[in-house]
């Protein structure tokens, strides 16, 4: 997958392919990350890239054209692109709008800046995408926000059975994890994961999942259909509570 972020600071977004799981996905190539600056896609002297708004009111706009000058290179060099604009005017970003444009082959995201983009940009945008109901200075890092977490749903950049067990995945919170040491001043970690039994340890951990989501986000809790392995947590959890009050 190529994802393509299209902003007027490309040195503040170019961390986002530096680091950690996604920095090695991109040295593997599993991943290709772009970074262009719409500064380069403007044809005057000082590189303008913004412009007063039409019919007066404070704040300056960003000019289409270096927008649709951008669109057309990447089309041009890459091929069919899915264009996402950040905006807090978006739909709502999550983890099922991730998956879904992981599968896309180029994802270009554009960084809107100052009063927002000329309307006539929506054009070329299949999504407006918000990360919340707040508003940024900038779009830079809601599109990092969204090439980080559409990255981990490509294949290979992080192993798969974590990205499983990741909260929201299937709709339920991760449970909770330890390393050593056992004991750290004086709080120790769950004895049923010092047992080497896996199956006892697969079913706790389904039961802190499920007692983590209900307690954290009844939301989620209250619409899930549970699975045989959820239902035999739950009940065991039930035990364990009884067993513990007696
Ligand atoms: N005047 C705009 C409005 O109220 O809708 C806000 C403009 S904001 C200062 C500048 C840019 O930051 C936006 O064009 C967008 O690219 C980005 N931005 C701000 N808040 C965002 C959010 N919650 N999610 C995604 N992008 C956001």
């Amino acid at each position: 997958m190529r994802i393509l972020i299209a902003t007027i600071f490309p040195e503040f977004v170019a961390s986002v392919r530096e680091y950690g799981v996604i920095g090695q996905a991109v040295k593997n190539e599993v991943l290709q990350i772009e970074i262009l600056n719409f500064r380069d896609f403007t044809e005057d002297k000082h590189r303008v890239v913004d412009d007063y708004p039409y019919g007066g009111g404070p704040g300056m706009v960003m000019k289409p054209e270096p927008f649709f000058r951008v669109y057309n290179y990447c089309s041009e060099k890459y091929g069919g692109l899915f264009t996402v604009l950040t905006s807090p005017q978006g739909i709502r970003f999550d983890n099922s709008v991730a998956k879904s444009l992981s599968q896309k082959e180029n994802l270009l995201i554009f960084c809107g800046r100052y009063e927002g983009v000329d309307e006539r940009v929506s054009k070329i945008v299949d999504l407006e995408l918000s990360i919340g109901d707040y508003v940024l200075s900038g779009g830079e890092l809601a599109a990092m926000v969204i090439c980080d977490v559409v990255s981990r749903f490509v294949p290979k950049v992080v192993e798969e059975e974590s990205v499983k067990r990741d909260s929201f995945y299937s709709d339920l919170l991760d449970y909770p994890h330890y390393t050593r040491p056992a004991d750290f001043n004086g709080m120790k970690v769950p004895e049923i994961l010092l047992s080497g039994d896996h199956e006892k340890i697969e079913l706790y951990r389904t039961a802190e999942s499920l007692k983590r989501t209900a307690l954290r986000r009844p939301d989620l809790f209250i619409k899930r259909q549970f699975s045989e392995q959820e239902k035999k947590a739950l009940i065991w959890l039930i035990r364990e509570l009884k067993d513990n009050a007696e």
